[in-house]
């Protein structure tokens, strides 16, 4: 009898090792992985280039892994020693809080979640397990401590903020920059309110759908495909009300089109591709891409196979280059997508190889600054609240 519980004991201790110690790491190499692949060279004008450029992007799922941000991994896409060392200045964290179970681009359904059974295998707050909400509040908070010990960090959450981490990064190249956004607004689980705390909790982008149709509208990869629901209206009027930045990545093209409508602030297409680049049910129309950017939005170059059909940093930049081409060389940024369970062909520390790929399919270095960073810190400087006019 001793012997059949120790031996249930054994196995149950086994079996917590396996789903809280080497689960989670195991999920987290899988999902973001790097292909394998010869060292890029880097000219010594890309370089220079690349080291005199604020560089930005719009789009990184860090926070959702078991990884402290602030220290450097092996696995995965990025933390904040690799951006570092890859030259970055600004990143948009998102915060991943509900993917469906057999998630596909075509047609997705609300009822499953893979996000729960993470939450449990990486010891996150007992808070989370049953709140979207709380999941969007705990990664905030992940990036708020990170930034803590980090004097070259800044969470940003005014246009003063941001003019303050530019006038710290003449002095200090390795200043880095933060904001917080969510992927998809499913966070406010139907509460007009929500909004107001994620915005204290330092949110300023927030997405409108994920995979799934949710109480604001239809996603792009739903069932319904239709546009804003009175409930989605109310809270973009509350975000454009309190200065967050509307990401339309992955939403519906009827609520983008509705959104469109209604308001006259630059929304951002954070990771994507074009369809007249790359024909995919991710990417939206280049039709609706084109009134994005007339109305000053920004739209994020993807660095997966899926948006850019080629992930290379050849195939990222000519996809770039069609994005100038068709939408104009202020509309054009980064989004990569970097932990955003996807499969890249270069890391964080491996951005100047962009920087070279640019150059080399022929953009002039104008360009390249804009793209590489220039056009998404002058678009949050444009649109980021200042601090006196931050009223909840
Ligand atoms: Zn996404």
């Amino acid at each position: 009898m001793t012997w059949t519980i120790r031996i249930l004991a054994g196995l149950l201790i086994a079996a917590l090792a396996l789903f809280y110690g080497v689960l989670p790491p195991r999920v987290d190499a899988g999902m973001n992985r790097v292909e394998p692949h010869e060292p890029y060279s880097v000219s010594a004008h890309a370089e220079a280039l690349h080291a005199a450029t604020p560089v930005a992007d719009l789009h990184a799922d860090t926070l959702l892994w078991m990884r402290d941000p602030a220290r450097r991994h092996a696995r995965g896409h990025t933390d904040i020693p690799r951006l570092r060392e890859g030259g970055m200045f600004l990143q948009v964290f998102t915060a991943v809080t509900k993917t469906p179970a057999g998630q596909n681009y075509e047609e997705n359904d609300a009822g499953s979640d893979r996000i729960t059974l993470l939450a449990l295998a990486q010891r996150w707050p007992r808070r989370t397990w049953g709140s979207i909400e709380e999941r969007a509040r705990y990664q905030a908070q992940r990036l708020h401590e990170a930034a803590a010990d980090d004097k070259g960090f800044a969470v940003i959450l005014s246009r003063e903020d941001l003019e303050a981490a530019l006038e710290a990064r003449s002095a200090r190249p390795d200043m880095m920059a933060g904001i917080l956004g969510t992927e998809g607004s499913h966070p406010l689980e139907g509460d007009l309110a929500a909004i107001g705390r994620l915005f204290a909790d330092g949110y300023r982008v927030m997405g409108l759908q994920h995979f799934f149709d949710n109480a604001l509208g239809g996603s792009l990869h739903g069932e319904a495909k239709s546009g804003l629901t009175a409930f989605g209206r109310e809270a973009v009027a509350e975000m454009d009300r309190l200065g967050i930045v509307v990401d339309v990545a992955h939403s519906a093209e009827a609520v983008v089109e509705d959104v469109l409508a209604m308001t006259d602030r630059p929304v951002i297409v954070s990771h994507t591709g074009f369809q007249g680049h790359c024909p995919s049910p991710r990417n939206i129309s280049d039709e609706l891409m084109g009134r994005i950017a007339e109305a000053g939005g920004l739209i994020g170059v993807g660095f997966w196979a899926d948006v850019v059909c080629d992930a290379s940093p050849e195939g990222i930049a000519d996809a770039i280059a069609y994005g100038i081409d068709r939408f104009g060389e202020d509309a054009i940024a980064l989004g990569s997508d970097f932990d955003g369970t996807v499969t890249t062909r270069l890391d964080a520390t491996e951005l100047p190889a962009l920087t070279e790929a640019l150059l080399r399919r022929g953009l002039n270095e104008r360009q390249v600054r804009k793209v590489m960073g220039g056009n998404a810190v002058r678009f949050f400087l444009d649109t980021l609240p200042g601090k006196a006019e931050q009223t909840l």
